[in-house]
């Protein structure tokens, strides 16, 4: 029985319709509120049964509309400026929709979408200078790329063996960030087996970069107690304001002390593509490996993160195992010398390549590098504006395009505030802690927002800290 209908007419004219209805959203978008709270009765939409029966596109599309699109979390919207997300952009929903159609599965064999992935491995290599033998493959997001990285410098460190043997005698394995570093490398290496206690959080300086003479000392005094460094997790973007470790510093400690050198470049990686930008990554170029996400400052639909390796086959032998259903064959369909699912945990993978490819493709490195300087132009705006307003304060130095303030009234009242602000509609940034105290934290990561967008900010900020404090 085929799912397929007996008569194309009818959904390729609701095809065309849902097209043209996205088209309008992406168009229409500043119409819309950022973000709303789903009321009682859309989330009880989501409470009904698994259907039986067949119910029409018509229909479905219709609960589409009413129920979802207008409840997403708004990262679309100009206004969005929460945590370190993308906008997105139609042609990267159209290429969503062609690789949906081509039902694309990357897990390996010989085929073109492999080739396009290869392409973007090659464009990367290029961007970091890193070598031809460097290997790269597209992941959910840099959570999975830099536990990836972990994986790999852990068998590299202690060797193949800890595949089959298990860690239970590595516990003596540690690895180093900063504090300002991403949870989720501590996650990484929990999931690692290694525990989150094997990672070292390495204090930061006023410009929240990673202290190096504090990670030398660490290191020291681990090797001291007997314990086995084995890697550093530089940040080139950190989550809470943008900073970027020294890299090249953390590569020459690194090269002394024999340890493997990770850079999560989630946030801040594409930079290189700014030649403005691009000298506070110095020192990438050197990593062992970078991860990096496509779908937070180059703008290409979720989810699309990435890891690069300087060595491919170190890479290879963290993953690869042998399957008799997926011998490689030297002919046919079953060839190809580049498997993804040698180089990572997945098998069936689908196409998130292609959505990056057209968006490199249709606006270039020079485009996407000079949007990225436009996003930190709009973030020292706002910090002018702030800074002009005596009713706000500034917590942060703004390093590139994350502001993070307060209304100049304690925690709680900011946190109202904040929540007042998101559910107006107007704007939603997020929240985090400086130094201790609560702040608003606007990052400019959205291709669509303006300085009128931020100035609107600042106006509804006012607006409710004056109701509120
Ligand atoms: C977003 C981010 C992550 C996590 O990446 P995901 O793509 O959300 O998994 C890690 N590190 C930094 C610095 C980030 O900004």
């Amino acid at each position: 029985m085929t799912l397929d209908p007996s008569d194309w007419k009818d959904l390729r004219a609701q095809g065309h319709r849902m097209l043209d209805d996205m088209f309008d959203y992406l168009a229409d978008i500043r119409e819309r509120p950022v973000w709303r709270p789903m009321t009682q009765d859309v989330r009880d939409q989501f409470k009904t049964n698994m259907p039986s029966s067949p119910q029409s596109l018509d229909g479905i599309y219709d609960e589409f509309t009413k129920f979802i699109l207008p409840y997403s979390s708004g990262n679309v919207h100009p206004g969005f400026m929460g945590w370190v997300q993308g906008g997105g952009t139609g042609v990267g929903m159209l290429a969503e929709m062609l690789a949906a159609g081509l039902n694309a599965n990357l897990g390996g064999r010989d085929h073109a979408p492999i080739a396009v992935e290869q392409q973007i491995t090659q464009w990367l290599r290029e961007i970091f200078k890193f070598p031809a033998e460097a290997s790269g493959l597209f992941v959910t997001g840099t959570s999975l790329a830099n536990l990836i990285a972990v994986l790999v410098a852990r068998t590299e460190a202690v060797g193949k063996d800890v595949r089959k043997a298990g860690v239970s005698n590595h516990s003596k394995l540690r690895a180093y960030s900063s504090v300002a570093a991403h949870s989720c490398i501590t996650r990484a290496l929990d999931m690692a087996g290694l525990g989150s206690d094997a990672l070292r959080l390495i204090p930061i300086d006023a410009s929240h970069r990673m202290d190096t003479a504090a990670l030398k000392a660490a290191i020291a005094a681990d090797k001291k107690a007997g314990l086995e460094p084995f890697m550093v997790i530089g940040t080139a973007g950190t989550v809470d304001v943008g900073a970027f470790d020294d890299l090249a510093a953390i590569h020459d400690i690194c090269r002394a002390e024999n340890l493997y050198f990770h850079v999560d470049g989630a946030y801040g990686a594409l930079a290189m593509l700014s030649r403005e930008l691009a000298p506070r990554l110095k020192g990438i170029e050197l990593a062992d490996s970078v991860a990096l996400d496509f779908h937070k400052w180059g703008q290409v639909p979720y989810d699309a993160g990435f890891i690069l390796v300087r060595d491919g086959e170190k890479h290879r032998a963290a993953f690869s195992a042998p399957a008799a259903y997926l011998r490689r064959e030297t002919r046919g369909l079953a060839s190809g010398d580049f498997w993804p699912t040698d180089y990572g945990p997945d098998l069936s993978r689908g196409f998130r390549a292609l959505k990056t490819w057209f968006t490199l493709k249709t606006y270039g490195s020079e485009q996407l590098g000079r949007m990225m300087e436009e996003t930190c132009a709009v973030a020292r705006h706002l910090e002018k504006k702030i800074k002009a307003e005596p009713h706000l304060e500034i917590l942060a130095p703004v390093q590139l395009n994350i502001v993070c303030f307060r209304y100049r009234a304690d925690d709680k009242t900011n946190a109202e505030i904040l929540a007042d602000v998101q559910e107006s509609g107007i704007a939603a940034p997020s929240m985090t802690t400086i130094d201790g105290k609560r702040a608003i934290r606007a990052a400019i990561f959205n291709h669509r927002t303006r300085n009128e967008d931020v100035d609107a900010l600042v106006e509804a900020i006012l607006r409710f800290g004056k109701k509120r404090a």
